[in-house]
């Protein structure tokens, strides 16, 4: 049994502009924003609008909206800063790792020998993910 979907979690914030976010992308059933504390230049999450605590209690629609921004985020991502290859990551509960229970995709570009910085470790510098925000949306919008 797991624990009820919390409407105070922070991307709840961000989806009801509550809390500001570097946003990438949205659609009707995802918005994409970056992840504040990257674990790797780019880091960026790709949620459902939908109140879904994770894979656990997602509908199949929902999924494959959020996987359809999964992927546009890391054709995005691959283009935008040349990287050798993109990491996806979801987890699922406290025992897998979720901190934000809201569910949500992690998309990083991944370069040749460069390990992946912890998971939630250090706040990056707003003008970082500006800037690494721009360079997103600019791809996006190419491809
Ligand atoms: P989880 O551990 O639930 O898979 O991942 C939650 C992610 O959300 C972490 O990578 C963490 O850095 C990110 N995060 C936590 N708080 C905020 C926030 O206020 N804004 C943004 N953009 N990301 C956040």
């Amino acid at each position: 049994m797991t624990a009820p979907y919390d409407a105070n979690n922070i991307f709840a914030k961000i989806l009801r502009g509550e809390i500001p976010s570097h946003k990438l992308y949205e659609d009707a059933e995802t918005y994409a924003f970056m992840d504040v504390m990257p674990q790797g230049k780019g880091h960026c999450l790709a949620i459902t609008k939908a109140p879904f605590r994770n894979i656990l209690d997602v509908d199949l629609a929902n999924l494959n909206a959020v996987i359809a921004t999964t992927q546009k985020l890391a054709r995005g991502v691959k283009a935008a800063f040349d990287a050798d290859g993109v990491t996806v990551i979801q987890f699922n509960e406290p025992a897998a790792g979720q901190t934000v229970f809201h569910l949500h995709f992690h998309v990083i570009p991944r370069f040749d020998g460069v390990a992946l910085k912890p998971h939630t470790g250090q706040m990056e510098d707003q003008n970082v993910l500006a800037a690494n925000a721009d360079k997103i949306r600019q791809a996006l919008a190419t491809l």
